[in-house]
C-alpha cells in the first residue's frame, strides 16, 4: 500500500469557531491566529494506493465557486489538487474511489469542476463516489446550520452521473479501509480508518479536526450535535489508545500526525510527527 499527501490549499476560520466554548487564553497556546482571531487551515486529503484502487479521502474546496463566496474563505498557500497529482505521478482519471466524509463544502468542493464549456463535471471521471445514507438525508434537509454549508453543484453532478453509493453503516470499503460512521459533527460523517503495514490511520476529518481538538471537551462550535460529538469522542479516543491508533488531521496546517496518550487530567495528543516518517 501506498499513502500520498494530497494538499489541496488553505483557509481561515475563526478561532472561537473552530474551537467551541474552550477559552482563547487555552486554545491560542496550541494554535495561533492573527490579530483578527482567524486560525489558518488546510485542507490536506489523503489518497491510498493498493492493488488496483486509487483510493483519494475528500476533496478540499475546489474552485467552482464565486470569486466573493471563496474570498469569504481566505484562500492562501501555494497547494493546489492539481499541483499534488503532478507531485506524485497521478492522473484524476485513475482514482478508483473517492470517499467524501461529509458535504460541507471544504470537503467536497473538488468532487466536481467546471469544464472549458462551463459544465458541472466529476474532477475524478472513473470513481465511485462515497457518502453516508444519512448524511445525503442530512443535505437534502439540512438543520438551521448547516444549510449554508451545503450547496447542491458540490454533488448533484456526482449523483447523476450514478457514480454516488451510499453506506448505511460501517462498512469495509476493502480489506484494508474501514469507513465507520459518526453523528456528532453532522450526521452521518464518514471517518476512514486504514491499516498501513502494522498500524492503523485514521483520517479524523472534523470528528479531531487539529490536532488541539484531541481531549474530549475540545469540541468544535460548528459540531451540529455537540453532546454526541464528545460522547463519541469518548469512545473514540479510548480505542485509539488502547489500539495505539495514528492520528492523521485534515485541517491542522501545522501537524500532521499523532497518538493519543492516557494522562491523569483524560486522553490527550502526543507528539506530533510527520505521515512520511512512518511510510
Ligand atoms: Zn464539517
Amino acid at each position: 500500500m501506498e499513502l500520498h499527501i494530497i494538499n489541496t490549499g488553505n483557509f481561515m476560520a475563526d478561532g472561537g469557531a473552530i474551537f467551541g466554548v474552550v477559552p482563547k487564553v487555552m486554545w491560542e497556546k496550541k494554535y495561533p491566529c492573527d490579530e483578527n482571531n482567524y486560525c489558518n487551515l488546510t485542507m490536506r486529503c489523503l489518497l491510498i494506493k493498493t492493488g488496483d484502487r486509487v483510493i483519494l479521502i475528500d476533496t478540499g474546496i475546489g474552485d467552482k465557486q464565486s470569486e466573493k463566496f471563496l474570498s469569504y474563505q481566505h484562500l492562501n498557500g501555494d497547494d493546489s489538487m492539481e499541483k499534488s497529482f503532478a507531485a506524485i505521478g497521478t492522473s484524476y482519471d485513475e482514482v478508483t474511489d473517492v470517499i467524501l466524509t461529509h458535504l460541507h463544502f471544504d470537503h467536497c468542493g473538488g468532487a466536481v469542476k467546471r469544464d472549458a464549456e462551463d459544465n458541472l463535471v466529476l474532477t475524478f471521471p472513473n470513481a465511485t463516489h462515497w457518502l453516508a445514507q444519512a448524511q445525503w438525508d442530512n443535505f437534502n434537509k439540512p438543520n438551521i446550520r448547516e444549510g449554508s454549508v451545503y450547496f447542491k453543484e458540490n454533488i448533484l453532478p456526482v449523483l447523476e452521473s450514478g457514480q454516488l453509493k451510499f453506506i448505511k453503516e460501517d462498512t469495509q470499503l476493502i480489506p484494508e479501509v474501514e469507513m465507520r460512521l459518526f453523528n456528532g459533527h453532522t450526521k452521518g460523517q464518514i471517518i476512514p480508518l486504514i491499516q498501513y503495514k502494522d498500524k492503523t490511520l485514521v483520517y479524523t476529518a472534523d470528528l479531531i479536526p487539529v490536532m488541539p481538538s484531541v481531549p474530549e471537551a475540545w469540541v468544535s462550535a460548528y459540531d451540529a450535535d455537540p453532546i454526541t460529538a464528545m460522547t463519541e469522542k469518548r469512545e473514540f479516543l479510548k480505542e485509539a489508545v488502547e489500539k495505539e491508533y495514528i492520528l492523521f488531521f485534515e485541517h491542522d496546517l501545522y501537524n500532521e500526525c499523532c497518538h493519543v496518550i492516557k494522562t491523569d487530567k483524560g486522553i490527550k495528543e502526543g507528539e506530533s510527527f510527520k505521515l512520511d516518517s512512518i511510510l
